[in-house]
């Protein structure tokens, strides 16, 4: 198989101002691959900076994960980026894992920790994100591009913010490129949270989660999975508002989603990272909202 030649994210960072980039997962059934795969024509016309592929924690979608991110680097102009998460694997398994994507051809990926499972500890090599970070630093078969993950809201393990900072610190002194955040509703908690970082030195490029709502059920989802995402009042107002009307309530998401771009943008964010739950037109609907004509990309608007 062969593949092209896919970008460090530090010279993406050179080549585009603002980073545009979509999150996919790899779907679990054969008709939920085939849609995803069919929309990924849809994907390729907004051009964004990569797209980047999630990992089921303990390598639940490990050859799922590998198998979406081959097909999009083999079949599409984009440029994929696996995650990986280290909780529960062995040394080994991540040694094969990364020696999978080099063979592919892949120049970069999101270094994560995974969820702790629910029912205790697991019996992997790695405790932290960071280990992970040194893994891939220490691998021989490819010099990848490594991303790591932020939480402008806090994560749930680390109450205390200020040792939280300090673990984010020690992940990104082991050389990470580029730092994508956790899904947030409230710039005015991304931004503060991007000054803490430069006041304890961290000036990696951050790249903010959007995720816009588009149904109350994905919001009490996403409550659940971004523990401790704070949904300010008057964005639960103005979805229960509409809440027995579906198109009312996913019109009233989408354009928080986009009003929080125009600001981010406005603020000269480094990049904007859409969660997309493999559906293109949330997206493309934000794109529209700010001003980018149909099927445009946004990444040159601002070169
Ligand atoms: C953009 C993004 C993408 C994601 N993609 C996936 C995915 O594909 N698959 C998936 O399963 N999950 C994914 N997650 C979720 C993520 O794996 C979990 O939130 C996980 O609990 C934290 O991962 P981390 O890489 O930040 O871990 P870490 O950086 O290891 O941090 C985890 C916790 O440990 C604390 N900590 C760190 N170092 C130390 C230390 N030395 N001593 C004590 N405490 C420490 C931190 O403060 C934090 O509370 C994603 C999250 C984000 C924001």
């Amino acid at each position: 198989m062969h593949y092209p030649t896919f970008m460090h994210v530090r010279d993406i960072l050179k080549r585009d101002k603002t980073i545009f980039s979509f999150e996919f997962f790899p779907p679990n059934t054969e008709k939920g691959w085939n849609a995803l795969t069919n929309r990924l024509s849809e994907f390729e016309e907004l051009e964004p900076s990569y797209v980047s592929v999630t990992y089921g924690a303990g390598g639940t979608t490990r050859t799922k994960t590998r198998d979406l991110v081959c097909q999009i680097a083999s079949n599409t102009e984009l440029d994929p980026i696996p995650h990986l998460t280290c909780v529960g694997h062995k040394k080994d398994e991540i040694h094969s894992i990364l020696q999978e994507y080099a063979d592919a051809g892949i120049d970069n990926l999101l270094a994560l920790r995974g969820d702790i499972p629910t029912h205790g500890c697991s019996d992997g090599d790695y405790s932290y994100a960071a280990d992970l970070i040194d893994a891939i630093h220490g691998f021989e078969g490819a010099s990848f591009g490594v991303g790591i993950a932020g939480f402008p809201e806090g994560h749930p393990e680390t109450p205390n913010r200020l040792v939280q900072l300090d673990h984010l610190k020690s992940k990104v002194d082991r050389g990470v490129d580029w730092m994508c955040t956790q899904l947030f509703f409230d710039n005015n908690a991304f931004f503060d949270w991007c000054q803490q970082c430069e006041l304890v030195g961290i000036d990696t490029p951050i790249i903010a989660g959007i995720m816009p709502i588009t149904t109350i059920a994905g919001m009490r989802r996403m409550a659940e999975l971004a523990g401790g995402a704070n949904f300010p009042a008057p964005l639960q107002q103005r979805l229960y508002r509409f809440q027995d009307d579906p198109e009312s309530v996913r019109r009233v998401g989408v354009n928080w989603a986009a009003q929080q771009c125009a600001q981010l943008l406005d603020h000269g964010v480094r990049g904007i990272h859409f969660f997309t739950m493999n559906q293109s037109s949330a997206t493309e609907e934000i794109y529209k909202a700010l001003g980018a004509p149909s099927g445009s990309k946004l990444r040159g608007l601002h070169e």
